[in-house]
């Protein structure tokens, strides 16, 4: 609609233009297993802070210690493990999708310094533990940095599909 029809642009337009690298395509769907893993870690180390990385297949989660000097009001992914799942997404030919973090009786909602310290272009996801029990995860992104964080809707997100788009 109201796009330009010149040969050109219809030679260079879709889906064989290239992707930055960290922006990812297509749609994932958060598995009841992946759900589940993200939520069992959150019980596992509360009242502390879990963190994990999800890869853009939907289903490889990769749980990671928390590097925060304070993991109760807080999440850090050392250099090493960040490193290490660049690495891993790399050798299954995926990207990052996002991140995974808990807040301890805390609210479902990313936090201040989760937007500021947030890659655009990835998902957050929030893992909310309310007295030891973790809910399911929901899921928020910076869509091209120009806005602030998108909630992905206000159902659970368990088995339900979400897009992910480019910039
Ligand atoms: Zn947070």
């Amino acid at each position: 609609m109201g796009q330009p029809h010149s040969p050109e642009a219809a030679e260079t337009a879709g889906e064989t233009r290239a992707r930055p690298r960290g922006f990812v395509s297509g749609v994932v769907t958060l598995t009841p297993e992946v759900s589940n893993t993200m939520r069992a870690h959150a019980e596992r180390v509360f009242p502390e802070e879990c963190v994990g990385a999800l890869l853009s297949d939907g289903l490889t989660v990769l749980p990671l210690e928390n590097a925060a000097p304070n993991r109760r009001s807080g999440f850090l992914v050392s250099a090493r493990d960040g490193l290490a799942v660049e690495r891993a997404a790399d050798a299954r030919g995926l990207e990052v999708l996002g991140y995974y973090h808990s807040h301890p009786d805390g609210p479902a909602q990313p936090s201040v310094s989760d937007v500021a310290n947030a890659t655009p272009g990835r998902w957050l996801f929030i893992v909310r533990v309310v007295s030891g029990v973790a809910e399911t995860p929901r899921a928020f992104r910076l869509d091209g940095g120009a806005c602030p964080f998108i909630p992905s809707g206000d159902e659970p997100l368990c088995a339900q599909p979400f897009r992910v788009t480019g910039p």
